[in-house]
C-alpha cells in the first residue's frame, strides 16, 4: 500500500488526520481489504477501494514447499515480477526474504536473478508490500532484502520500506540487508543509524577469482569493500554477516579458506556458509567439503555457520529467484 498516496487521498477526501493511521494500522495488522475496516465508514471504505489500491503489486502464482517456505510471485502495475519468499522455522521464526529490484544489474555468474536482467528499482512500497502480503498469510519477525536485485543500489526505498517494517512485526534489529559490494551503499547505509544488520556476499577470497564470480569486484575491490564494512562496524558495532557460497573446485579449497582467515576479523565479522542452489553453471561444494572448510576456518580462529536450504524444490531457495512461472517442478 502506497502510504504516501493513502494520505494525499485522504486529504483530498476531507477526512481528519487520524485516518491514514488507522488505514494504515489495519493493513500492517493484517487485514487484507479495506472491505475489512468495519472501524471505516462504509463510503470511504469503497472510495480507497477505487482510488488506492490495497497492494502495488499483484499476485501472480503462489508455491509451497514441503518445509513450510512459500514462494509468491508477483507483478508490478507495468508488469515486471518480483519475487519473495516466507521462511518458516520450528522456533517460531517467520522470516521474509524481500526483492528490492525487479531482475538485477549485477549479473553475477552463479545467480539466476541477474540472468533474467535487470527490469528496474522497486519503489518503497512495492518493497514493503511484499512483506506485507505475508503478513497477511501469518505473523512475521524477521525480513532480508536478500531477495532479486542489489538493495544498496536502490537506498533510498529500501530506507523507507525499512523504516515502516517495524510497523507489522519486523524491527530493524531482525532487519538485514545484503549487498554485493557496493560501497557508497555501505557507507551510506552505516550513516543511517538504524540497528540492521549488513550481510555481504563475499563468495570469494581474492579479486581474480571474485571478478570472475562477481563482475561487481572490478569496479570495487575485496580490500575497499572489507574496508567499507569495517567502517560499517566501527560506527554500528554490530558484526557484519559474510555470506561464502560453496563452489566445487572453485572456491572451497583449504588454502582458500586461510585466505579468508587473514581476510576476516572474527571481532567484525561473521561467516555464513551457503550450500549452492544449483542454477545451472557451477556444482555446489559435498556436503564433506563444507564441512572441512568450516573446519579449516575454525582452527585459524574463525567461526562460521552452515545456512540450512529452504525451499529449493519450488526454486525458492537463495539465488534461484527468476521471476518465471512454473519454474517449480525442475528437480
Ligand atoms: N545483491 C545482494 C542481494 C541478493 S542476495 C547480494 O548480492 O547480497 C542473495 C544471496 O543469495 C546472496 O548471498 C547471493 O550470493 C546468494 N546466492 C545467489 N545465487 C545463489 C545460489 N545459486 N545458491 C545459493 N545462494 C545463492
Amino acid at each position: 500500500m502506497d502510504r504516501e498516496l493513502l494520505e494525499q487521498t485522504l486529504t483530498e477526501l476531507g477526512q481528519p488526520s487520524y485516518r491514514a493511521k488507522q488505514v494504515w494500522e489495519h493493513a500492517c495488522a493484517g487485514a487484507s481489504s479495506y472491505e475489512e475496516m468495519s472501524s471505516l465508514p462504509k463510503g470511504l471504505r469503497s472510495e480507497l477501494s477505487e482510488r488506492v489500491p490495497f497492494s502495488t503489486l499483484s499476485l501472480e502464482q503462489q508455491l509451497e514447499a514441503r518445509d513450510g517456505t512459500v514462494k509468491a510471485l508477483f507483478r508490478t502495475h507495468d508488469g515486471h515480477p518480483v519475487e519473495s519468499v516466507l521462511m518458516r522455522y520450528r522456533d517460531g521464526r517467520r522470516s521474509v526474504c524481500i526483492s528490492t529490484q525487479s531482475g538485477c544489474p549485477l549479473q553475477c555468474a552463479f545467480c539466476a536473478s541477474g540472468q533474467m536482467g535487470f527490469k528496474r528499482n522497486l519503489t518503497a512500497w512495492e518493497i514493503f508490500d511484499q512483506a506485507l502480503y505475508f503478513r497477511q498469510v501469518e505473523q512475521v519477525n524477521h525480513g532480508a532484502l536478500m531477495g532479486m536485485g542489489e538493495p544498496l543500489m536502490n537506498l533510498t526505498a529500501v530506507l523507507t520500506a525499512v523504516r515502516a517494517l517495524p510497523d507489522l512485526g519486523i524491527g530493524h534489529r531482525h532487519t538485514s540487508v545484503s549487498t554485493a559490494g557496493w560501497v557508497p551503499g555501505i557507507d551510506k547505509l552505516a550513516v543511517e543509524g538504524l540497528p540492521v544488520r549488513l550481510a555481504l556476499s563475499l563468495h570469494a577470497p581474492d579479486d581474480e577469482l571474485r571478478r570472475t564470480l562477481m563482475p561487481v569486484t572490478a569496479r570495487f575491490p575485496i580490500a575497499e569493500v572489507i574496508a567499507a564494512c569495517e567502517r560499517f562496524y566501527a560506527l554500528r558495532r554490530r558484526k557484519v554477516l559474510v555470506e561464502y557460497l560453496m563452489l566445487a573446485g572453485v572456491n572451497d579449497r583449504p588454502e582458500q579458506a586461510r585466505a579468508l582467515v587473514r581476510l576476516l576479523d572474527p571481532g567484525r565479522f561473521k561467516l555464513n556458509l551457503i550450500p549452492y542452489n544449483e542454477t545451472g553453471a557451477f556444482r555446489g561444494s559435498s556436503r564433506a567439503v563444507i564441512y572441512s572448510f568450516r573446519q579449516a576456518l575454525a582452527k585459524a580462529g574463525l567461526e562460521a555457520t552452515v545456512r540450512l536450504a529452504r525451499g529449493r524444490e519450488i526454486d525458492a531457495a537463495c539465488g534461484q529467484l527468476a521471476g518465471t512461472v512454473g519454474a517449480a517442478s525442475r528437480t
